[in-house]
């Protein structure tokens, strides 16, 4: 639904002053007050748009935004900025459309240009072993943020020269203008581009920074990575990102650790598991098998009888509990593995085993199967 024109709402000219406003608004607002027309849902959409009408247009500054930028420069809502979107992109975006630049409107008055902002934060990704993820391990970060210029200790001026107020911006350090965008139009609040926000323009730009007084310099840190960290485990270096601007804090850096897969281990919560593939004659038979641990090998003793797909657990084997107590189990599973490619006296062995076992009880779930199946067709 289109908003109507303010003027038209209170029927009064583009001209009109403020005694010829509060005239208009009075006749109106008597006229469709809801104590008149009680129950009447018309009326009492009419009475909301003739406060709000009277609301900006009673108020100069608001009065002006409107004349300059219609509805969308006095209804965007503030409130998007200050955190909760982790990657310094996209916040920045939300709060040039929205932050701070509507803050004569019932807000603080003061623009959010020239208030302390926190800098923004720095993404690095680090890649660790299986094992590393499972006892912990330290790693050096190398990194760009922004450090303080030491030429011009950060004003951005050439040493011994002058500076003067920004004649694009007024002063101000930031620019208006009005844009469509996926929320509309709106009125969108960006730094001025010619002095970079500061309102102030310097006669010679600092030749090391060129007068951001700002520059990007590489960073090494030492990260402690706790034991049972996990894949995709985000990790925040609080005040370690860009700096922040007029005497904000600096933003945080986070560290996405990446684990990378094991051959042979799989990982779920904090435990861990494998296959092992054993010989049909060892899980005939029973045998001693290695079995790898986090920590190292150790054996297990498959029984006689053992069937594929049968499963051990080795308590505490697992992973520690990231930031708390105790170890996840390791879950090891056998797997039978029948023969391929078998030689002729290979072959003529287990004829024989297979004559020898025909009549026995070897095979219960395969004779208990065909029970049923026999059952089944009787
Ligand atoms: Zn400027
Ligand atoms: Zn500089």
């Amino acid at each position: 639904m289109s908003k109507r024109d303010y003027y038209d709402v209170l029927g009064v000219g583009k001209s009109a002053d403020e005694a010829e406003l509060k005239k208009a608004y009075r006749k109106k607002a008597m006229k469709y007050h809801p104590d008149r027309n009680s129950g009447d849902k018309e009326a009492e959409e009419k009475f909301k748009e003739i406060n709000e009408a009277y609301e900006v247009l009673s108020d100069q500054e608001k009065r002006n935004m409107y004349d300059q930028f219609g509805h969308a420069g006095v209804n965007q809502q503030g409130g998007f900025g200050g955190g909760g979107f982790g990657g310094g992109g996209f916040e920045d975006i939300i709060n040039e459309m929205f932050g701070g630049g509507f803050g004569g409107f019932g807000g603080g008055g003061r623009s959010s240009r020239n208030r302390p902002q926190k800098g923004k934060n720095i993404q690095v990704n680090v890649t660790i072993s299986f094992k590393e993820a499972a006892f912990g391990t330290k790693k050096d970060i190398e990194f760009y943020r922004t450090e303080e210029c030491s030429t011009c200790n950060g004003t951005g001026a050439e040493p011994g020269t002058k500076k003067h107020t920004c004649d694009k911006c007024g002063g101000s350090g930031e620019i208006r203008y009005k844009q469509r965008s996926l929320f509309g139009e709106s009125i969108s609040v960006a730094a001025c581009d010619k002095c970079n926000g500061s309102g102030e323009i310097y006669e010679t730009p600092c030749h090391t920074c060129k007068g951001h007084g700002k520059v990007k310099k590489s960073k090494k840190i030492e990260v402690n990575i706790p034991a049972g960290i996990y894949h995709g485990a985000k990790m925040n270096l609080r005040g370690e990102g860009d700096l922040g601007s007029k005497g904000g804090p600096r933003g945080d850096v986070y560290v996405v650790v990446s684990v990378m897969p094991h051959e042979i281990f799989k990982r779920d919560g904090d435990d861990v598991f494998c296959e092992i593939p054993i010989t049909f004659t060892q899980a005939a038979l029973g045998s001693e098998i290695v079995v790898p641990t986090l920590e190292g090998k150790i054996s297990i003793t498959v029984a006689p009888g053992t069937q594929s797909g049968k499963q051990y657990r080795l308590k505490n084997k697992g992973f520690p509990v990231l930031n708390g107590y105790g170890k996840g189990n390791q879950y090891v599973r056998v797997q039978v593995e029948v023969p391929k490619n078998l030689n002729a006296k290979q072959k003529e062995l287990l004829k024989d085993f297979e004559k020898q076992t025909s009549n026995t009880k070897g095979y219960t779930q395969k004779d208990n199967f065909f029970e049923k199946v026999k059952r089944m067709f009787s």
